[in-house]
Parts: structure tokens; sequence; C-alpha cells
């Protein structure tokens, strides 16, 4: 997959030459092309920004180099041209992989105030959101999106189920998960985990996954096609209130 990104802080995504995202870069799983806007900038000044029409605070990033940058990158390798922005469409996992299925995918990084409309009204498909805060840049968004989209492709993970177990994959919060040693502080790992006995394990493992779930995040729930057995683990804990 590539993915074109916009940005005045290229050297940000210099984070993503860390842990697993790296090695699907060395391995061109992923192919990052990070576009410096300062080249396009309107005048010797580098300027990429101006004041608001109108007024008001803060500066407002230009249409025009936003624009040159996004036209010098060839249109079969654009994709769909995202904008980062606490005013898009809130992403979640289900998102993540529909963008993880794209060959191209364009990333524009908003700073200051933003970016002038005619930009996202003319050349942007869609705004994207990481959750209701306000950051000081677009980039850590996009690292967040780049991370997220690249664990979804085949080969970056060692094991190839380990995403279709994460979190959300299923609909519901992963299990609870223990490492050495067995006994920590007087906290035991609960006996099931070192019984060896995969059936056990696995039914265990659905089992806290579903409470997990119940206790932490109800509503997602609403969304997932319970078996009988589930509905049934979900009817016996909401009557003992166990909450
Ligand atoms: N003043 C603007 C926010 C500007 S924040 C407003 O009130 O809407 C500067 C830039 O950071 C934005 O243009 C956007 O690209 C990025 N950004 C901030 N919060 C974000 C979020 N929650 N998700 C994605 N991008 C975000």
């Amino acid at each position: 997959m590539r993915i074109n990104v916009i940005t005045i802080f290229p050297e940000i995504f210099d984070i993503l030459n860390v842990g697993v995202i790296s090695k699907s870069l060395k391995n061109k799983i992923i192919k990052l092309d990070i576009r410096d806007l300062r080249k396009n900038a309107t005048n010797k000044h580098n300027n990429i920004d101006s004041k608001p029409y109108g007024g008001g605070e803060g500066m407002v990033m230009m249409a025009e180099p936003i624009v040159k940058t996004l036209k010098q990158i060839k249109k079969k390798e654009r994709g769909p041209v995202i904008f980062m922005s606490p005013q898009g469409e809130k992403l979640d996992q289900k998102k993540v992989k529909s963008f993880s299925k794209l060959k191209n995918i364009t990333i524009i990084c908003g700073r200051y105030e933003g970016i002038d409309q005619r930009v996202i009204d003319k050349y942007v498909d869609e705004e994207i959101s990481i959750g209701d805060f306000i950051l000081s840049g677009g980039e850590y968004a996009a690292v967040c999106l780049i991370d997220a989209i690249t664990r979804h492709i085949p080969g970056t993970l060692g094991n190839k189920d380990s995403y279709l177990k994460d979190t959300f994959s299923n609909g519901l919060l992963k299990g609870d998960v223990y490492a050495k040693p067995e006994s920590f502080e007087s906290m035991k790992v609960p006996d099931v985990l070192l019984s060896g006995n995969h059936k056990e394990i696995d039914s265990w493992r659905e089992h806290n996954s579903l409470l997990k779930t119940f206790i932490k995040r109800p509503e997602l729930l609403n969304d997932v096609k319970l078996t009988k057995k589930q509905k049934k683990l979900l009817e016996e804990w909401a009557s003992k209130d166990i909450l």
C-alpha cells in the first residue's frame, strides 16, 4: 500500500521507523511518501499560512501550497484524499480495516486553525478524526491512522491471526493477558492459563472477553452477533447485577 502524506513536519513521521511498523516499511509492505508542504510555499519566506479572512484568532493554511503538493502526486497513486480533522468521522476499527484494503491513500495534515475550506470542498474525499479532542497537528492523528492501517496488512504482524484477535476485531474487548512470573506481588495468573488444556483456555478467554466488554464497554454488545451461550451469560450477569 502506498501512503502519501502532506505535512509541514515530515520529521514527525520518523517515529514510524520503530517497532513493528518499521519492519513493514523495510519489507515494503507499505510505502510512505512524505511531501513537505513548505517546498510549495507561495513566497521566499516559506509561507504556507495566512491570517483568516474576517479576522479572528490564529492562522489558516493556504489552499495553493496544499493543492500544488497534492497535484504533484500522480493521480493513479493518490487514492482517496483524507484530511485529518477533529470535525471528521470518528475513526474506528471498521474504518481502519476498510482503509487497509486500498492500494493508495493520501493524508493531509492540518496545523494552526486548519486548512482553507475550499481545499476540503474540492479535493478532500473524507475528513477523519481520531477522537473528540484537539491536537496541535494532524500529523499525530495521521501516525495513529497509518499504524492502525498497517497492522491490518498481511505480513506486518508476526502471527497472522494476531490482529484478528485484537480488541474490536470481533466487536468485543480482548480478554486479560499475563506474562511471567506466575506469581507477582502475591497475585497469581489464573490456573486455567497454566493448565495446558487449550479447549478450557479458549473457553476461559471467550468468557473473560465477554465479561470485560459487559463491564467496561456494554454499548459494544449492541453490534455483536451473540451466540446462544453468550446471550445466556449476559442475561445471567444482568440479573445478578454484578456491576
Ligand atoms: N481550530 C480548529 C482545530 C485546529 S487543530 C477547530 O477548532 O476545529 C490543528 C489541526 O490538527 C487540524 O487542522 C487537524 O488537522 C489536526 N487535528 C486536531 N485534532 C484532531 C483530531 N481529533 N483528529 C484528527 N486531526 C486533528
